[in-house]
């Protein structure tokens, strides 16, 4: 946590978001990852993201069992839908989202929206075309060799 915490604070220094994570296995660290939002002109480069994109990429594997996730503030709505995608076995965090919000960061919002209807989100959000796009589904559900995720 203390290396979360302090890629976080230089992340400051050098110009980024206030955010550092690091992904360990064993007490050994993996990966780290510092947000990289405005440095890369990418909404989704945040902390935890880059982290895990990291150590997949350490790893050469997908999904981070096994590994455990250091991060420097409570992860926002995206990051922590990414840590379960990623099958991390523990999340350790030090601010959290109430602190986020205090200085900016509020994922409140995002939260509150996620629990509603697709009509009731403030994103318009209409479904298109779902006859077709089931093909895809119908080709996965049928296909022998997959790799599940
Ligand atoms: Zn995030």
């Amino acid at each position: 946590m203390r290396e979360a915490i302090r890629l976080s604070v230089e992340n400051v220094k050098n110009g980024g978001g206030p955010f550092g994570a690091v992904i360990a296995r064993n007490g050994e660290i993996v990966a780290t990852g510092v947000n990289r939002v405005t440095a890369d002109c990418d909404s989704t480069a945040h902390a935890e993201v880059n982290a895990i994109r990291a150590a997949c990429k350490a790893l050469g594997r997908f999904e981070l069992s096994g590994c455990e996730i250091y991060t420097s503030c409570e992860p926002c709505p995206m990051c922590l839908g990414a840590i379960y995608w990623a099958h991390l076995d523990r999340m350790y965090y030090g601010n959290d989202k109430n602190d986020a919000a205090r200085i900016g960061f509020d994922d409140a919002f995002i939260y509150k929206e996620i629990s509603l209807s697709p009509l009731q989100r403030r994103l318009v959000s209409l479904r298109l075309l779902p006859e077709e796009a089931a093909k895809a589904f119908s080709d996965w559900e049928g296909k022998e060799d997959k790799t599940r995720y």
